[in-house]
């Protein structure tokens, strides 16, 4: 899960500069990462083992240049899960409006579909989900998996819950409205979660090195402190040594 990718320094934790995010694009090319859309997961099974799937939530606009135009140079695919309320606009919940919170514009949305990429929701207005009913959170899916629709002229089927929060309604609501897929931000391979409507993605975050992208893609985890890898690993000898095989 990437957000923006923006030329300098990201105000934002969760943005990553352009010129990291394409280490890490690099990196997935030199070591034969497969790249595929988020929607087809469903199939993940039928594709080479290190295989990944990129996503950008929100929409910014500084993807384009950092993120979508290397994606094509490097012939890979992503997913964009857009807050349709905000295109061509300021994503509204960062607060003070900069470049850095500019939106993606319709036309290069659907230029980036046009592409091979995969479009998806992420509701009208961002909002944390968990605080609406069940009908203003279908209002909020239904109508931005319309106005998407009608921006790339064809089906959305991806979404992605804002902040990661959801609950029971959403869940419902997500089935509903005709997605296939959800995704959380909760950390793990896919094949770790049966429900479709949970699927989790590992966090990008600001400072996090192409070491650090290759040690997230092993362990599937947020958190791969050489502290946390040392743990791991001790617990793993321990467990050896005293017999234990979980
Ligand atoms: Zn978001």
């Amino acid at each position: 899960m990437y957000h923006g990718t923006p030329n300098d320094n990201p105000s934002s934790r969760y943005s990553i500069r352009a010129n990291l995010f394409n280490a890490h694009l690099r990196y997935l090319k030199k070591n034969h990462w497969n790249t595929i859309l988020f929607k087809e997961l469903t199939s993940y099974s039928t594709y080479p083992e290190k295989t990944v799937a990129i996503t950008f939530d929100d929409g910014y606009a500084d993807n384009f240049e950092g993120a979508f135009l290397p994606l094509v140079n490097y012939n890979m695919k992503a997913t964009w899960f857009i807050t349709t309320d905000s295109i061509g606009k300021h994503a509204h919940w960062m607060g003070t409006h900069a470049p850095e919170t500019q939106i993606l514009t319709a036309e290069q949305i659907f230029n980036m579909k046009k592409t091979g990429m995969e479009i998806g929701s992420h509701t009208c207005s961002h909002p944390d989900l968990t605080t609406l009913s069940y009908q203003q959170q279908k209002i909020e899916m239904s109508e931005s998996k319309q106005i998407l629709e009608s921006i790339i002229n064809g089906k959305i089927t991806s979404f992605a819950y804002p902040y990661g929060m959801h609950n029971s309604d959403s869940i419902s609501a997500a089935i509903d409205t005709g997605f296939k897929l959800a995704c959380t931000a909760r950390p793990g391979k896919f094949s770790s979660e049966k429900n479709p409507l949970l699927i989790r993605r590992i966090t990008i975050f600001d400072n996090d090195s192409v070491n650090t992208l290759a040690r997230k893609l092993i362990f599937s985890d947020n958190d791969v402190s050489l502290k946390k890898l040392t743990n791991y690993y001790y617990q793993r000898i321990t467990d050896k040594v005293t017999g234990h095989r979980n």
